[in-house]
């Protein structure tokens, strides 16, 4: 009997130095629709905001400093970073701690004063949403990495991504009043396309309502929460901490009294906790891997098709069969 690949989406090694090769590429190639690249030079943290970038002003130069394969919490700040910051005129990032281990040091040394915190060039997403979960914060460093302020991963809420397109849009006016009314019109056809995605997305989903997930980290707690699902167990033993094998033995329990639809990794993360757990938790369960942003920022509906991909993927997980112990261990090991 077959069944459903268990593991979906993008998996394989990590190439750091294509990924670094990768955002150098995006700086220089600019947005596919811009062949001219007389854009303003536009810095974001994560993929996600360049594909936002690029919706509303595809002639933007736009750079990402991660890629999908990378842990945005953790990341270097390399010279390449420093001289893209540097040229931008624009730096969108998520905030709210995701970045706090390298951005400063980008903005520092960069020295640009463009993109220095409280300028206009330099837009947040947490400041124009709220977010969930915030925590009692703490100065145990074994506390691991909880985001006192929230979870700033809010780019997996499709409806929070469009508040922020809202406030993206009207920094990019307030920046380029030439551009103003170029830029609105590409919002309007976003907002719309988007409104409509949202529906689909709702009715497609709206059988994973109530399913519970095993998860590594807090990557996807928007995602689970707009879809009404539970994150029910979560691989790291505290936040930000990873995972130990006594942690995931822990989880063997519970997972029997209430098995979950799927044990969901990051593209980024170490699969390995995930693997674990998927070859000696029972019932068995898929190992979804799935990416936590977009692949690919500068192609056309990027957003879209990550969203679109993800939902694949979790009904998937939920109209498979139980998967069987050779496939598993096949594809998982
Ligand atoms: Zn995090």
């Amino acid at each position: 009997m077959t069944h459903p690949k268990a593991e979906t989406v993008t998996r394989g090694p990590r190439p750091l130095s294509a990924a670094w090769g990768l955002a150098a590429a995006l700086f220089l190639l600019g947005s596919p629709h811009c062949q001219a690249r007389q854009g303003p030079r536009v810095f974001t943290c994560e993929p996600e905001w360049a594909a936002l970038v690029v919706e509303l002003m595809p002639r933007a130069q736009v750079a990402s400093a991660t890629t999908a394969l990378q842990d945005p919490h953790h990341i270097e700040a390399r010279p390449a970073l420093i001289a893209q910051m540097r040229q931008a005129e624009l730096a969108v990032c998520t905030g709210a701690g995701v970045e706090e281990g390298w951005l400063p040091v980008l903005q520092q040394r960069a020295a640009n004063p463009k993109v220095q915190d409280g300028s206009p060039g330099m837009f947040y997403a947490s400041d124009h949403v709220t977010l969930i979960d915030p925590r009692a914060a703490t100065l145990n460093p074994l506390a691991g990495d909880i985001h006192p302020g929230g979870n700033p991963h809010l780019h997996a809420d499709p409806e929070r991504v469009a508040v922020v397109a809202r406030a993206l849009m009207a920094r990019m006016q307030q920046l380029w009043p030439q551009h103003a009314d170029e830029v609105a019109q590409r919002h309007a056809a976003f907002d719309q396309r988007w409104t409509s995605r949202l529906t689909v997305w709702r009715d497609k989903a709206r059988g994973l309502k109530g399913q519970r997930v095993a998860a590594q980290h807090s990557t996807f707690a928007y995602l689970w929460r707009w879809l009404g699902m539970l994150q029910s167990m979560d691989l790291e033993p505290k936040p930000g901490l990873p995972p130990t094998p006594s942690h995931l033995r822990s989880l063997l329990q519970a997972w029997k009294v209430q098995p979950p639809l799927a044990t969901v990794v990051a593209a980024h993360q170490d699969p390995r906790a995930g693997r674990w757990l998927v070859d000696h938790a029972r019932p068995r369960r898929m190992l979804l891997v799935l990416p936590a942003t977009v692949a690919d920022p500068t192609k056309p509906m990027a957003l879209d098709h990550w969203f679109d991909e993800m939902i694949e993927a979790l009904l998937r997980a939920a109209s498979a069969p139980t998967p069987t112990e050779a496939s598993v261990a096949a594809e998982t090991g």
